[in-house]
């Protein structure tokens, strides 16, 4: 008994020096983000107890930063309708619950026998990528709370080659990079998605996943120009956003909703890579923590409790969960 005591005290310890105010300027972040080595642990993990469904990939250096989901063990039948979704998580450094989210719905989609069955049929696949920029995450877990591009200042979101503007955005955070495609995470995340064969090739839907607003955003960020399935597009927006019981939730273009932006992964998936259902999800903000200090990126972007998160991905992960369900009714 001492000795469960003791141990609880110092779990009751290690979460209060977890969840401190910090020293410096810097507030310390909740002990419930990691940061990219425990995700890619958790990944490797979830990987090895899972392999007749799973396949995890490496990137060029060799880390663990996508899990797909799809039988290994099993013939596949090459004429079975076959439906994909991949949901991209973590492009921006400072908005670590999107991470949160995709390791969220791994754990959820491994747990729920309704898609493992499909998985294990051949007629879902699933790419998750947790970590579509791992030092950025890690540079504002514990360095600066406001990071939000790659270690070498370039935004992720802005380097796609459909509509790249590199003239009209070369200073500051949403710098494009020097020409489309020039960083290693998009060339890693374009080898995923834009190949076919042993690859993923482009998915049925993409979610890209962000946060800093609540909305559902499509097509397009960097053009005026409505895409040709705008009607459905925006009826899938509006379904899901009362699904969730978001009232807040903007749902329409990028564009229109917000302000131009150039380069970004959803307008490729769109225009170049035909994925008909490519959304912009903007899963949080926290407008109190903004108002009282625009500088106070992390409580910001990202919950501050537990319950608040877990609220939060409960919610955006039965978004996603219905997304699934919509492609099985194709399939029929
Ligand atoms: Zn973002």
């Amino acid at each position: 008994m001492a000795c469960l005591l003791s141990l609880f005290l110092l779990a009751v310890l290690l979460l209060n020096f977890g969840t401190g105010t910090g020293t410096g300027t810097r507030e310390a972040r909740p002990a419930f983000y990691r940061n990219s080595l425990n995700v890619q642990t958790e990944l490797a993990n979830l990987a090895y107890m899972n392999p007749s469904i799973s396949t995890h990939l490496r990137s060029e250096d060799g880390v663990h930063h996508a899990f797909r989901l799809r039988a290994t063990t099993l013939e596949m039948d090459p004429t079975a309708p076959h439906s994909s979704a991949a949901l991209i998580c973590g492009q921006h450094g400072r908005e670590a619950i999107t991470t949160e989210l995709c390791m969220f719905v791994l754990r959820q989609l491994l747990s729920q026998r309704q898609h493992l069955e499909r998985i294990r049929n051949g007629s879902l696949s699933v790419l998750l990528l947790p970590l579509a920029n791992p030092q950025g995450r890690d540079s504002a877990l514990e360095v600066n709370p406001c990071s939000r591009t790659n270690p070498r200042g370039v935004d992720l979101n802005r380097n796609w080659p459909q509509f790249f503007n590199r003239p009209a955005e070369e200073e500051g955070e949403t710098h494009p990079g020097p020409y489309p495609l020039s960083e290693s995470e998009n060339q890693f995340l374009y080898s995923l998605i834009c190949h076919n064969s042993s690859h993923f090739g482009p998915p049925d839907i993409l979610i890209n996943v962000h946060s800093g607003e609540e909305a559902i955003l499509y097509a397009f960020d960097g053009s005026f120009v409505p895409p040709q399935n705008e009607a459905r597009l925006a009826r899938i927006g509006n379904a899901l956003s009362l699904r969730m019981g978001c009232q807040d939730c903007q749902v329409g273009s990028g564009v229109m909703n917000f302000y131009s932006a150039y380069g970004t992964l959803v307008d490729y998936a769109h225009k170049q890579l035909g994925v008909e259902l490519a959304f912009t999800w903007e899963i949080f903000l926290n407008r109190s923590a903004e108002a009282a200090n625009p500088r106070d990126c992390h409580h910001i972007y990202n919950p501050s409790s537990a319950s608040q998160l877990h609220d939060v991905l409960q919610r955006w992960s039965d978004a996603f969960e219905s997304l699934l369900a919509l492609t099985a009714q194709k399939n029929k």
